[in-house]
């Protein structure tokens, strides 16, 4: 098929559909974008997010010059390192990006609103995009045209159809049944603690300069982070119009992670009650430093929450056709390695890459679909990997032996690293 006529339909306004969208935008491919969501605005978008140099570079590749100057303007603060530390506050391990080498100016760890991301993304896109508007199913007929039905009875035709509607994806139920995500057992429980009362000065000095994990002895780990935005945000984001709110107070993400019987939850019936919760916590945290006790008490029981960790297996290659999937809707990830979305944002950069070859007449589409799905197999599934592992190293029985070993280890790797970064001034 030649580029000029192709259309791609898009189900799924989230990170990796929307930048998908915006990749072809770039490449002049005919696209449209259909979410569920009523509007840009009718769901809170959650926390902040860490984007790393991949997602930072799939961005890079997607976005016209005047919104990557957007996004790198507005991207949070407190994201320059990574803190492993104990029960008792002790730093294990301290992890600066500059340590890597030289820093590279698109490539970066930032910390972002998930609200400004959006705002971003959504930018120029206005037309394309539809809301609400919700999957139902698709139709392929023997010449290969889908016509893509919703559920308000409406139905669009289409060249290719991307299933970019996340962990839930109805478009992958249809199209690869038996890809469903699967339970890990882990649950995190927490909530975002505003920054008021001088808590910014009670926290541990690594905390301004990246997320912080707790590693206790027992069968579960504390992550913080803090997001605070940086103080030109506004005038950028205003740059953009439209109506999304931004994101303005600075606050603390406190997420307690451990497996559901471990804070004495029924699996697949977690308890909602906040008090119910705060109670598990606090057991949970017994012995710990009082400071980070606290932290437990500080959640505003209307924030607190828990929620089921997922991840998926790797799925054998299939064949491919003209429809495609990308991000959480094919690979959901547990979110102990903070990459997600990041995969799901280099996914949308590559597949329009590839399509943008088969708008250039340099391969058909299906190779152009084939030639992303071979390569987003290897590196997604390694990080589906890569991520349960952290969540197992994170919350798994700790070895009596083996875990104080590890600690000894990580605090003499961190002098050495200290003493690197002294020398280098
Ligand atoms: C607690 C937590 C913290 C995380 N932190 C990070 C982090 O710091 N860094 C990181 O990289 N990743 C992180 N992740 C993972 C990241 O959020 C996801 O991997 C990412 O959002 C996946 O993007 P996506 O576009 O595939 O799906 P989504 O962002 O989930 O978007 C899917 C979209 O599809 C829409 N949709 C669903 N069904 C339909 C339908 N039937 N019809 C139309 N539209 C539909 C949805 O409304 C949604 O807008 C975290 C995850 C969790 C749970």
């Amino acid at each position: 098929m030649s580029g000029e006529d192709f259309h791609v339909v898009i189900v799924g306004g989230g990170l990796g559909g929307l930048c998908l969208a915006q990749g072809l935008k770039q490449a002049g491919i005919r696209f449209s974008v259909y979410e569920r969501d009523r509007s840009a605005t009718s769901r809170p978008q959650g926390y902040r997010i860490h984007i790393d140099p991949q997602g930072s570079r799939a961005l890079h590749q997607v976005l016209p010059e005047p919104l990557w100057r957007i996004f790198t303007a507005t991207g949070g603060q407190f994201s320059q390192g990574f803190t492993v530390m104990t029960e008792g506050m002790q730093e294990l391990l301290s992890l600066r990006a500059a340590d890597a080498g030289k820093m590279d100016p698109v490539a970066q760890h930032r910390s972002i609103s998930r609200v400004h991301l959006r705002r971003v993304l959504l930018a120029g896109l206005e037309d394309a995009v539809h809301f609400d508007r919700r999957f139902l199913r698709y139709e392929e007929s023997s010449e290969g045209k889908l016509t893509v039905f919703f559920e308000d009875g409406s139905r669009v035709e289409a060249d290719v159809l991307v299933a970019a509607d996340g962990i839930h994806s109805r478009v992958r139920r249809q199209y690869l049944p038996g890809a469903d995500p699967v339970e890990t057992g882990v649950v995190g429980i927490g909530g975002r603690i505003p920054l008021e009362d001088g808590l910014l000065q009670r926290l541990p000095q690594q905390a301004l300069e990246g997320p912080i994990m707790v590693l206790p002895p027992t069968a579960c780990s504390l992550f913080l982070a803090l997001w605070k935005p940086v103080a030109e945000a506004r005038q950028h984001l205003e740059l953009l119009g439209g109506e999304l709110p931004l994101d303005e107070e600075p606050y603390l993400i406190f997420s307690l992670g451990g497996r559901a019987e471990f804070f004495g939850f029924a699996p697949g019936e977690l308890p909602t009650d906040a008090e119910l919760l705060r109670g598990a916590m606090r057991e949970a945290m017994r012995g710990w430093h009082p400071e980070l006790r606290a932290l437990a008490d500080r959640i505003d029981p209307a924030e607190f929450g828990v929620f089921p960790v997922r991840t998926s297996r790797p799925v054998p290659a299939w064949k491919s056709s003209p429809v495609t999937l990308l991000g959480d809707a094919i690979h959901s990830m547990t979110p102990y390695r903070g990459i997600g979305g990041n995969i799901a944002l280099k996914d949308g950069a590559l597949l329009a890459a590839q399509l943008a070859e088969a708008r250039a007449g340099r391969c058909t589409l299906l190779e152009a679909v084939a030639g992303y799905e071979a390569q987003m197999r290897r590196y997604a599934f390694a990080a589906v990997a890569d991520s349960r592992k952290a969540m197992e190293g994170a919350n798994g029985r700790k070895h009596p032996v083996l875990f104080p070993m590890a600690r000894v280890a990580m605090r003499s790797a961190n002098a050495v690293l200290h003493w690197r970064r002294r020398k280098a001034g």
